[in-house]
């Protein structure tokens, strides 16, 4: 290839990929090209459920021994809530819930369901904290999100509390604090990507590292309130039908085309399952970081 050449095609890729050179907000979203949804994008139209009213089926439930997690409660599915309501602080009603039981591993049953599993729905979890496994489709001409389900890896050390990532008792390792987990993971249902891996520097519960913080930051909100503005809540509350099933939505690091989505949904012309991947940021090896007293924690494969 010439070297005018090489330098033209980013440009030409550019236009042909529809996006502007610019970056526009720090958040990260899913867009797409043709038959390929481009994750961690910072410009161009983003993939988004077609109305914002999502269910989401928890199947948590609580830990076996009754006995209270560190924050007092005794459900996961009641941190699992607080999450869901936090969101939709941000895009009023976004999300509704209900306890009933379906599959989170099949991508094309219709629900949008949390729970916790054994393994990555028969893949091995490695280090995987959680995963959000997202279905689109396309209604109306537009590419939409129509299915999401998120997996927490069950054979972690979990428990419920804010502030810093504390240390499970017993262990070497963390204790994951399931609602920061199922925040972050609904952020991706919303249609949000990690800011940090689309080359972005702010604070945010939504980059790719699980960390200390706790709760959305204003990055967080300003993604959300950007994916589902005010006048289009408005127009879908006007418009939407009662049953929102079918909805979903997710986030991820990898996309695998969509052989396991189920032929059945009609207005599926194209299925993705997306996959999303937390982990915890590498340690620079300085001592003055405490690096040697970190304890291994679970990672996100990249
Ligand atoms: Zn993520």
């Amino acid at each position: 290839m010439s070297r005018h050449a090489t330098r033209v095609l980013p440009l030409l890729l550019t236009a042909v990929l529809g996006l502007t050179p610019q970056l526009v907000q720090a958040f990260a979203f899913d867009t797409v090209v043709g038959p390929v949804v481009l994750q961690h994008q910072t410009a161009g139209s983003p993939v988004v459920w077609e109305a914002p009213r999502v269910t989401m089926h928890l199947n948590l439930g609580s830990p076996p021994n009754g006995a209270p997690l560190a924050n007092g409660t005794t459900s996961w599915d009641t941190n699992a809530a607080e999450a869901l309501a936090l969101w939709n602080t941000v895009v009023p009603h976004f999300f509704t819930f209900d306890t009933t039981a379906h599959n989170p591993c099949d991508p094309g049953d219709g629900f949008n369901t949390v729970g916790f599993t054994p393994d990555h729905c028969g893949d091995g979890f490695g280090d995987v904290i959680a995963v959000t496994r997202k279905t689109y489709g396309q209604q109306a001409g537009r590419f939409v999100v129509t299915q999401a389900d998120v997996v927490l890896n069950a054979q972690l050390c979990w428990d419920a509390y804010a502030g810093p990532l504390e240390l499970c008792q017993g262990t070497l390792g963390y204790a994951i604090d399931l609602q920061r987990v199922v925040l972050h993971e609904l952020g991706h249902v919303l249609g949000l990507e990690h800011p940090d891996e689309a080359g972005q520097s702010v604070a945010a519960l939504m980059n790719r590292y699980i960390s200390d913080l706790d709760t959305l930051t204003p990055d967080d909100r300003l993604g959300a309130a950007f994916l589902y503005p005010q006048p289009s809540l408005a127009a879908s509350a006007a418009s939407a039908a009662p049953d929102s099933r079918g909805g979903g939505g997710g986030g991820g690091c990898t996309l695998r085309p969509g052989s396991d989505v189920d032929p059945t949904l009609g207005a599926v012309l194209l299925g993705l399952a997306v996959v999303c991947l937390w982990k915890r940021p590498p340690c620079s090896g300085k001592p003055s970081e405490g690096c040697a007293a970190l304890p291994r924690v679970p990672r996100i494969h990249d």
